[in-house]
């Protein structure tokens, strides 16, 4: 996570880092995102409550609200906790008119101001912004407003229907003498589009080792952050016209010998990874066989005659980047990692143990 970070701060040029931890750091732990993110200049999320958690954990760095707040309680938690908020829409302007400046509150809460610019999800039109824009700037609690937007498709250039370059220049337009400082850049265009950088960017995905489009992690010097293992349970000979698992769904054409591996999608693996999934047994690659039940799935030992139980299995992270598996699953490697379940142990990588 460490290196991921600097790397990406090393394409951002002056830019300062909002690392996102969204999703309790793309499923890798809030506490492991503070120690790995320390260099970062703020920490971004959706969760409120994951902002309180990161300040009971001692950042003292900003911390930013990505959808902002979604009622009174949050809107309270701003001046409190000293977050940063988004405000995408009028509801969350009135929202911010009704915390009171002043009493014990001296502080005043950082607005990221969101334009819709083609993505058609959060923000206000570029012909809003500006109205917008104004009304915050005249209320006494706003400190810094940054004007930000969001790309539906900085992995894909070429997107006929909405354009990085149609974005960049309603964002451009909308924004011509604001003051304040600039905020675009997810991973996508961070990795592409170093000249997007602007004041702040805004990593997520890449800092785990993973990456938005088709070229790989590694292609771009990142590293895993997060390896999923398990070992063998079971083993099991089968012949010719066996059939394994669930609906018998593999059916073997000769005798083979296959693995059963504690790991299923009550783990976080996806139920849909068909056969021929890529697996790691004892360091070797081998294949999913059959259908991922709650806690076991089946692999292929033909390519690892020594496999026996006990034999560590690697389903994703070293040696197995998480987006090919996502890509054989059909998904992307963000989906793998966010749903990670709770009963998976988390421990950190041997060469980091002493230090967490
Ligand atoms: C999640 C998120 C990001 C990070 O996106 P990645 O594709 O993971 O880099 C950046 N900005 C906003 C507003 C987000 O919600």
């Amino acid at each position: 996570m460490r290196a991921n970070l600097a790397l990406a701060q090393s394409r951002a040029g002056s830019a300062k880092t909002w690392a996102v931890v969204k999703a309790n750091a793309y499923g890798h732990g809030l506490h492991y995102a503070v120690q790995g993110f320390a260099a970062s200049d703020g920490l971004a999320l959706i969760e409120p409550e994951g902002a309180v958690r990161l300040r009971d954990m001692g950042w003292r760095k900003p911390v930013l609200l990505l959808e902002g707040c979604f009622d009174h309680t949050d809107a309270a938690l701003l001046c409190e906790y000293q977050l940063d908020t988004v405000v995408h829409c009028n509801e969350q302007i009135r929202l911010l008119e009704t915390v009171k400046a002043g009493g014990s509150h001296k502080a005043s809460i950082n607005v990221h101001l969101k334009m819709n610019s083609g993505m058609n999800r959060l923000g206000f039109k570029p012909d809003a912004f500006r109205a917008a824009w104004a009304r915050l700037a005249a209320l006494d609690i706003v400190g810094t407003i940054t004007a930000v937007t969001h790309f539906a498709n900085a992995d894909d250039e070429h997107n006929a229907r909405m354009s990085l370059t149609e974005q960049v220049r309603r964002f451009a337009s909308a924004t011509v003498g604001l003051a304040g400082p600039r905020s675009v850049s997810n991973s996508a265009a961070g990795l592409l589009h170093p000249e997007l950088a602007f004041d702040w960017v805004r990593p997520g995905i890449m800092l785990y080792g993973g990456t938005p489009g088709p070229r790989t992690a590694s292609e771009f010097g990142l590293l895993p952050a997060m390896t999923l293992r398990s070992r063998l349970i079971a083993t099991q000979e089968i012949g010719a016209g066996d059939a394994v698992g669930y609906g018998s769904q593999f059916v073997a054409d000769r005798a083979m010998r296959i693995g059963v591996v504690a790991c299923g999608y009550a783990d976080g693996y996806p139920r849909h990874a068909g056969i021929g999934t890529p697996v790691l047994v004892d360091g070797v690659r081998t294949r999913l066989l059959g259908r991922v039940s709650m806690d076991l799935m089946t692999v292929d030992l033909t390519p690892v005659p020594g496999a026996a139980i006990g034999s560590e299995v690697t389903l994703w992270g070293s040696g197995l980047p998480i987006d090919e598996v996502a890509h054989a699953a059909g998904t992307i490697g963000y989906e793998l990692m966010c749903a990670l379940a709770p009963r998976v142990a988390v421990r950190p990588a041997p060469d980091q143990a002493t230090t967490a």
